[in-house]
């Protein structure tokens, strides 16, 4: 039996699409990527993520917590894996011990983990995080020579990497990201002179590594472009990236109401004659969102979700597919057919971006790898 058959609802990730993203990014950038990981590898499960962009060649993983990176470690992972986010106080003897790269911006960190480093007798892995222009983590540009400085110098710290993270690489009008590209790019300058620059530099996301020739330095990191979504509206992924996730579920009911009868919480759809409504066993519960407006595709249709979605399925307005019945495969998000709906359209009914669409599909929704 398929596996899937059991399923309520279910995400199919394509490993191989994985693969061919990661391989089109790096021919597209001409040098390595870091695969972005983090949140359970925007949903798409950050174990097998891993492992497969790994095994397509991706040069490390980027992930936003100590955390994810034990976890990757425990299961197995060896490659490099570089935590972007902030160390909290205490775990640096954990990131240490299990060969994980960190993030540092003040003394105090470069401290904490160079004494943590000489205390378990091996290295601490760091890259310097700069603030050229997100104002969120990292070194203010224009002081982060002194602390380069000390990195390179500092008994027990093995000086990785240098980078940057940009706040608007996605938009149409690159300024911004040509001044902050320029301040990486002069303290990279200044860090040559004083004989202080690390091996890897890097500052692309997606969006950069994809619009930004400039800003692609030693490396890419990208999230977004590895699950084949574009990073937005403005900027879009060259031809031949494609989606690695699908959301499915199987229809678990379908029943003719008569006219003016009253669908789901609150009542808030009422059928305008005999209408025949199915029930997918998808809900909030399950990362869907509350919202007017949904849509799911049966039998290669797009067929509108009527009435509240509650936490564990939606009903559906079936007139579209008279032949639909119980146990018929609906796409949530994905294609069928001639049909797609993608994480990018159910985004837009929801008035979010597609990262959290799909990080937002719960943990109970079983991940299955195909390809
Ligand atoms: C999440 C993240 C990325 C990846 O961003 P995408 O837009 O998904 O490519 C890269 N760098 C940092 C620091 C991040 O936090």
């Amino acid at each position: 039996m398929n596996p899937t058959e059991g399923f309520s609802n279910w995400l199919e990730i394509d490993r191989g699409a994985l693969a061919e993203n990661v391989q089109r990014l790096s021919r597209l950038t001409g040098g390595p990527v870091m695969a972005v990981v983090k949140a359970n590898g925007y949903g798409h499960g950050m174990i097998e993520v891993g492992r497969a962009t790994l095994a397509a060649g991706a040069h490390s993983l980027g992930v936003a917590r100590l955390d994810e990176a034990l976890e990757l470690r425990a299961a197995g992972v060896t490659g490099p894996v570089l935590v972007l986010g902030a160390l909290p106080e205490g775990r640096w003897p954990e990131a240490v011990a299990a060969d994980v790269d960190a993030s540092v911006w003040t003394r105090e960190q470069v401290e904490a983990a160079a004494a943590a480093a000489r205390r378990a007798g091996r290295a601490a892995r760091l890259h310097l995080k700069v603030d050229t222009g997100m104002s969120r983590l990292g070194a203010p540009a224009e002081e982060a020579d002194g602390l380069a400085g000390a990195m390179a110098a500092a008994d027990g710290v093995s000086f990785e990497g240098i980078f940057t993270h940009f706040a608007r690489a996605d938009e149409p009008d690159p300024t911004p990201t040509h001044a902050q590209t320029a301040r990486f790019r002069d303290l990279l300058g200044r860090l040559v002179a004083a004989g202080a620059r690390p091996r890897l530099a890097h500052a692309a996301n997606s969006a950069a590594a994809v619009a930004h020739p400039d800003s692609r330095f030693d490396l890419v990191r990208a999230g977004v472009a590895v699950f084949g979504l574009n990073p937005s509206r403005h900027c879009k992924l060259p031809e031949g990236f494609h989606p690695a996730l699908t959301w499915k579920a199987r229809l678990a009911s379908v029943r003719p109401y008569p006219a003016g009868t009253g669908v789901s919480y609150g009542h808030a759809y009422v059928t305008r004659r005999e209408e025949r409504i199915g029930v997918v066993p998808v809900g909030y519960g399950d990362g869907y969102r509350r919202t007017e407006g949904n849509h799911v595709l049966v039998r290669g249709r797009r067929v509108p979700v009527v009435g509240r979605v509650c936490m564990d399925q939606v009903m559906v307005q079936l007139d579209a597919v008279p032949e639909a019945a119980v146990g018929d495969e609906v796409v949530v998000i994905g294609s069928q057919g001639d049909e797609a709906i993608t994480a990018e359209d159910v985004a837009a009914v929801w008035s979010t971006i597609p990262y959290e669409v799909v990080c937002a599909v719960s943990a109970r929704v079983p991940r299955v790898y195909v390809g």
